[in-house]
């Protein structure tokens, strides 16, 4: 199954709107077994839109264009689409009735241009839209028209709102689909959530390992992010399930310790579920961060319960004043050093009574550096009831980066005592 998507949209060219529709209709696409197979951009201009849809056509089963259903001079995606199909446009009387109740009900007067999106092309299914009122259409294009194929090409045309096309796509897109698909059998998918091993790293540790489920039509793939890969096992047919849970538990025991999740789920969330679980506290002090781990760790519902204090310790005399760190550590070591760290790991936990101090302290740059501590060092101490752990991490990156990723190894850092 060939499916692609069309983005339609000036401004999308001159960036002034983010192209979301790409992510979120790819996204849906992926967790329905069906990733999409090529994206295009493209103007609003009328040339633009015909030669993308008639390309699109000649190689795709599926076909979605966005935007251009609107009233406005550039909206012109479904009187371009009609002309090159040579379809008649009709008005819909149903949709003109929607039409009216939509600005009736804001108790607006009807402006006369919105009047061209109750016009359908020969053939089209309406598809309603309850939060705007430009409809969806699709179209059955005919088979041989413009590939050679069996069965006809859809063509699906979604209004540009995403308010309006998420609820279109979901509600009256995605059951069709599912028709459509299900003669390719069931798809699973899973998601494992890694960090602390590269991609590159992780690849191979667990690809060989995965070589003969791979020939027997387990799907694997990577998505590196900022601190984190996760780890993609899809299959489709009917032991497909089988395949997936046998998948799994080869990575799990490959490189079980650096999976913190599946699916899409958080770093910060699985550190909140487990101190709960086991009754935990812990109280945070950021040097480098600016708070950011805090951040993460109070998105999380349920977080008061566990998260005693978070305090964003920049200078040498904060460290000191709320969190005892020692003048002479801070002069015989500095303030990006592991012994600062410890102190500060340990202040946080003894002045908030908590189980674990989680602390940060390093060098974001773009200056600060030196040859012994470049920048991009960053310390991470983590004090618990048994001992005090300090990890020396080098994040050369630009400074919100290095926040995250230094956020991410200290997360990592007390979810793997959590686990321990
Ligand atoms: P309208 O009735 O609003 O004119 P339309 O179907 O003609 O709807 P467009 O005019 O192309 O859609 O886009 C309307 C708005 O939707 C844009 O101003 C933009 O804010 C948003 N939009 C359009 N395309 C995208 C996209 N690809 N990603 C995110 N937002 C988008």
């Amino acid at each position: 199954m060939i499916i692609e998507l069309i983005n339609t949209g000036s401004e999308l060219m001159l960036g002034s709107v983010l192209n979301t529709h790409q992510q979120w209709i790819c996204q849906q696409f992926g967790g329905l077994g069906c990733p999409v197979d090529r994206q295009v951009a493209i103007p609003d201009s009328g040339e633009a839109i015909q030669q993308a849809v008639r390309e699109a056509l000649t190689r795709a089963d599926v076909v979605v264009v966005t935007g251009g259903l609107g009233p406005t001079s550039d909206d012109l995606t479904r009187e371009l689409i009609a002309s090159m199909l040579k379809l008649d446009l009709r008005e819909d009387p149903s949709i003109v009735a929607h039409i009216e109740s939509f600005f009736s009900a804001r108790k607006r007067p009807m402006p006369p241009n919105t009047r061209v999106q109750a016009q359908v092309p020969g053939g089209a299914t309406v598809l309603p839209n309850p939060f705007g009122t430009a409809p969806g259409l699709i179209l059955e294009v005919e088979p041989g028209r413009f590939r050679d194929s069996e069965s006809p090409s859809l063509l699906i045309m979604l209004p540009g709102p995403p308010r309006e096309l998420r609820p279109m796509f979901l509600n009256s897109v995605v059951p069709m689909l599912r028709e459509k698909l299900s003669d390719l059998g069931p798809f699973q998918c899973k998601i494992l959530r890694t960090t602390g091993i590269g991609e590159s790293l992780m690849e191979q540790r667990i690809a060989p390992l995965l070589a003969p489920l791979i020939i027997r039509g387990l799907q694997l793939g990577y998505c590196a992010r900022l601190g984190a890969v996760d780890v993609r096992l899809m299959s489709r047919g009917a032991d497909g399930e089988a395949l997936i849970t046998e998948a799994e538990s080869i990575v799990r025991s490959a490189i079980g310790k650096s999976i913190f999740g599946c699916g899409s789920e958080e770093l910060e969330s699985v550190v909140i579920r487990l101190l709960t679980e086991l009754g935990r506290t812990v109280a945070v002090a950021e040097s480098c961060t600016g708070g950011l781990i805090s951040h993460r760790l109070t998105n999380i519902p349920g977080a008061s319960a566990v998260f005693a204090a978070g305090l964003v310790t920049y200078s040498n005399e904060a460290k000191q004043m709320f969190l005892g760190v020692r003048a002479e550590t801070l002069s015989n070591h500095g303030a990006v050093s592991e012994e600062t760290v410890r102190e500060m790991a340990d202040g946080a936990r003894a002045r908030n009574k908590t189980t674990y101090g989680l602390a940060v302290t390093g060098i974001a740059g773009p200056a600060g550096g030196t040859a012994a501590k470049p920048i991009g060092t960053a310390f991470i101490g983590l004090a618990g009831p048994n001992s005090t752990n300090v990890l020396r991490q080098l994040n050369p990156y630009e400074r919100e980066s290095f926040k995250q990723a230094t956020a991410q190894q200290a997360l990592e850092m007390l979810r793997r005592d959590l686990i321990e």
